[in-house]
């Protein structure tokens, strides 16, 4: 059944204005299960019997389950079990600024990367909605506090679920919904262009990360088969127009994958490439996994293309690690468990 999770408070008011009912009952709908949080329609006291029922028979409002949460110091994953028996992941990072939550959008993958777990499993299917927002909301239960920031870099390509993406986006973003501010919310995308201009008219200003992990097409096709599709040179004309349209800063991340793409020529030809665009990269230490034979750089390496990027004025960071020793890159645990 239809998962009441999945509705914006627009589509609920739809949905009263249909059954003969005052749109304000939406509100109070939204207010039962994002403020006081209840899991079943009966405890929604001040809404009328009849429409309860409607409700019932129209909505679950069922949760995931949650069959395995491992724990390392400032990082926790968790493991959901869907509906339909499939299982998907989020990490939870505590920072000094929040909890910040990173999110699955897919079971599976369809883009196969080369070194990523996730595309070792094609995509299955999308998540819903309600799937997507129900990893957030679980969380905070178990937790009992509140997560400030979201990322969509779990599991799945989120610009090839675009639409109940948009609405999760709505969902978590909306002040009677979980209010997380539209500045703490982050897409990471392998670079669908399409989507990434449509998601330039997005009204919402949630931050763009493009994952984009070499300098020019040779490498990048050895390793992202979707840049054979989208090509580096389409990803930045389509990101030209992302910016004068929001007039925001992207992110893109770059994995440092050891003789691939960490090289120096590679480090300046990176930098060439973002030169006087509104951007900073974020160098990700790769999280080696034992399925893939790609190796993370070396330290000094990892230092020397930083230098580099810094050297030629680029905003650059280097990515804080978390949960190396729980598998927390994408994909791994669920790997794990379907080896077990
Ligand atoms: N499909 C989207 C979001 C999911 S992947 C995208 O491509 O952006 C989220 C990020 O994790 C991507 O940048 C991905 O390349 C990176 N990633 C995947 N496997 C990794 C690993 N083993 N170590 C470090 N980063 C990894």
């Amino acid at each position: 059944m239809n998962s009441i999770y999945n509705y914006t408070l627009e589509e609920l008011e739809q949905y009263f204005l249909e059954h003969d009912s005052k749109k304000f009952h939406a509100l109070q709908l939204f207010l039962w299960l994002y403020d006081k949080r209840v899991e079943s329609f009966d405890e929604m006291s001040n809404i009328k019997k009849e429409m309860i029922e409607s409700l019932k028979k129209d909505f679950s409002i069922e949760r995931l389950k949650i069959v395995d949460v491992q724990e390392d110091k400032d990082v926790c994953k968790y493991l959901f079990e869907l509906a339909d028996g499939e299982h998907i992941e989020a990490v939870l990072m505590r920072h000094d600024y929040g909890n910040s939550i990173c999110v699955s959008s897919q079971v599976g993958c369809n883009m196969g990367c080369k070194f990523c777990e996730s595309g070792r499993r094609k995509r299955v299917r999308n998540l819903e909605t309600h799937e997507m927002l129900l990893q957030i909301l679980m969380i905070e239960k178990l937790l009992r506090e509140r997560i400030s920031h979201v990322v969509v870099m779990g599991i799945g390509e989120p610009f090839d679920n675009y639409d109940n993406l948009i609405k999760f986006f709505q969902i978590i973003n909306h002040p009677k919904g979980l209010a997380i501010g539209a500045r703490h919310i982050t897409v990471s995308t392998c670079g669908i262009v399409p989507k990434i201009l449509e998601f330039s008219d997005f009204p919402l200003q949630i931050n763009l990360a493009i994952s984009l992990h070499a300098p020019n097409n040779e490498i990048r096709n050895q390793i992202m088969p979707i840049n054979k599709v989208y090509p580096i040179g389409q990803i930045m004309e389509a990101l030209k127009i992302y910016l004068i349209k929001t007039n925001r800063r992207v992110t893109f991340e770059y994995i440092l994958l050891k003789d691939i793409n960490d090289s120096e020529a590679c480090a300046l030809e990176l930098s060439e490439l973002v030169k006087d665009m509104n951007c900073y990269i974020n160098l990700i230490p790769y999280n080696e996994t034992n399925n893939l034979d790609f190796q993370r750089s070396n330290t000094i390496q990892i230092m020397t293309f930083y230098d580099i990027l810094k050297r030629n004025s680029i905003n650059v960071t280097i990515r804080r690690e978390f949960g190396g020793n729980i598998s927390a890159a994408c994909g791994q645990l669920r790997s794990k468990k379907e080896e077990l």
